[in-house]
């Protein structure tokens, strides 16, 4: 394929977590009896008056700040014409001229797969409006679902500044953590409340912009990814073949891997956009804009740096725990806690963060629990400060690692504290000598076997490295396992080596 520059701009829509919708009062519930919450207004009927949701327009603005947009000192809305049976009116009440929220932009800091992207991605705009109903075709019929007419809806449009589908997706990712960390929309793509379609165009390089095609349907940031790099592609070898590219709307089809014509739009539509005669201009006031900014939380990616920059985090560790803005404060909690005991910052902050990624994930998965936050219906009994004194026994050595884990188990299970279950389970650590050492003799009378084996593979040499280390874990494990985890494993591992090494 020739060389070519590519392009690519988004246009996310997301929910947002407003209880009602944007211009009625009807709740904005997602999944219920089709045409339940419906009424007059967002039923379209005539002569019905809507009523601005105050609340949409603050979550509205509270994103566009947090994309480094300027809020107009005068925003308004506009009628949208078009016909489709999805929306009665025969118009959508959007925004055009002054929309909430103007030129700003995203950081793309970050990796995606094996490529490193650092990228300034450019915000033309983010504009409030109501979202259509659902139309579900089933076999000769289509029915009608106008739940979702009128819930609030917001659209992010960015300029063209994205070259590869990697850096849509990082964008797609970015921007779902951050309306998450909001509290503004769920962020769930399979259920559509954060949708993306995705522009993409070539041309030679210093060209300028190529003829874009627009693909839709794409309920996943990794179909994102997929069918803009397939576009390009397919592109690249029409440009090739000496052929232009047509202007259309296309189709990711999940199924077959590729983006497939919907339909031409070369006729740019006329939506005659005109203000809403029904909704009076906005102009937002020192306490509204106050309260805009009041929403403006740590936002993830600078919470992570600070991570990173403040607890030592490794980068990958920071970027985990930052995922979620309730693991995040979570973790923060407990390490004050832990701090409060007088453990050092660093050394916390590391077994927090390790007890965190792996075991306690995993548990809580396993017991069913979907969120460290306090909005999840059942709490997690691992309170911060529970993990925090868990932490503190660990790091004070009267804990073992291995108990450590054995605790956590404990206390999820039995909703206690830490405390009282170490003095119950008598985990007291065991790091004397001679302890440990009749208990390596007691696995080196049961494992004979195992031992001659380890000896043949040091005679066998560098070649067999691995098997030896996976053999000599094996029986330090078996060691740990026979004081029921409280032998320092420092000092096992030593008394094992001491008896592979023993002449025969
Ligand atoms: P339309 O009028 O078709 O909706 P817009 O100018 O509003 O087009 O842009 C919609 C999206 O398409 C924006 O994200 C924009 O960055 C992107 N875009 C516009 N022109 C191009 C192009 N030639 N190549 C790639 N993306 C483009
Ligand atoms: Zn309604
Ligand atoms: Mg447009």
């Amino acid at each position: 394929m020739g060389n070519y520059q590519s392009f690519i701009g988004l246009e996310v829509h997301i929910h947002l977590l407003t209880r009602t919708k944007v211009f009625c009062g009807c709740p904005s519930s997602f999944g219920d009896e089709p045409n339940t919450h419906v009424c007059p207004v967002c039923l379209g009927y005539p002569g019905v008056l809507p009523s601005l949701n105050i609340e949409a327009l603050r979550m509205g603005c509270t994103v566009a700040r947090a994309l480094n947009c300027r809020i107009p000192e005068r925003t308004w809305f506009e009628r949208k014409q078009y016909f489709y049976p999805d929306m009665t009116k025969n118009y959508q009440i959007s925004q055009f001229a002054s929309p909430l929220g103007q030129e700003g932009y995203l950081d793309l800091e970050g990796k995606n797969g094996d490529r490193v992207i650092s990228k300034r991605v450019r915000i033309k705009e983010c504009h409030l409006e109501e979202d259509a109903g659902k139309m579900v075709h089933t076999g000769t019929v289509s029915l009608l679902d106008y739940n979702r007419a009128g819930v609030s809806l917001l659209e992010i449009v960015t300029e063209p500044d994205m070259e590869t589908g990697e850096e849509a997706e990082l964008f797609i990712r970015r921007l779902r953590r951050i309306v998450r960390y909001l509290g503004v929309c769920d962020g769930n793509m399979e259920e559509g409340s954060l949708r993306a379609d995705a522009n993409v165009s070539i041309n030679l390089p210093g060209a300028g912009l190529g003829r874009k095609v627009e693909i839709k349907n794409l309920n996943s940031s990794r179909f994102v990814r997929l069918g803009l790099n397939y576009e390009i592609a397919r592109q690249g070898e029409l440009l090739d073949a000496g052929k232009a590219v047509v202007q259309e709307t296309r189709l990711w089809n999940e199924n077959r891997d590729q983006t497939e014509a919907m339909r031409q739009k070369e006729n740019a539509q006329d939506y005659r956009y005109f203000p809403e005669p029904d909704l009076p201009v906005f102009s937002p006031d020192a306490d509204f804009l106050k309260r805009v900014e009041e929403g403006l939380v740590e936002l993830p990616q600078a919470r992570s740096a600070r991570f990173r920059r403040e607890y030592g985090l490794g980068e990958e560790q920071a970027e985990l725990i930052c995922e979620e803005k309730a693991e995040a404060d979570y973790f923060e909690e407990a390490l004050a806690e832990a701090l409060r005991r007088g453990l050092s910052r660093e050394d916390a902050a590391r077994s927090i963060a390790r007890l965190l990624l792996s075991d306690i994930r995993r548990l809580m998965a396993r017991g069913g629990y979907a969120s460290l936050g306090a909005e999840s219906g059942r709490p997690f009994p691992l309170s911060p400060g529970r993990l925090a004194a868990i932490t503190a026994l660990t790091l004070g050595g009267r804990l073992t690692g291995k108990n450590a884990k054995q605790c956590l188990e404990a206390v999820i299970a039995e909703d206690r504290e830490p405390e009282a279950i170490v003095a119950e389970r008598g985990w007291q650590p065991i790091d004397d000598s001679a302890s440990i050492g009749a208990a390596a003799a007691a696995v080196y009378a049961a494992e004979q076997p195992v031992f001659v084996q380890v000896r043949e593979s040091i005679a066998r040499g560098p070649g067999a490295e691995k098997r030896r280390r996976t053999l000599t874990a094996y029986l330090t494990g078996k060691v740990l396992a026979a004081t029921g985890g409280r032998a320092d494993p420092r000092m096992a591992a030593e008394k094992i080596e001491e008896l592979i090494a023993r002449a025969e």
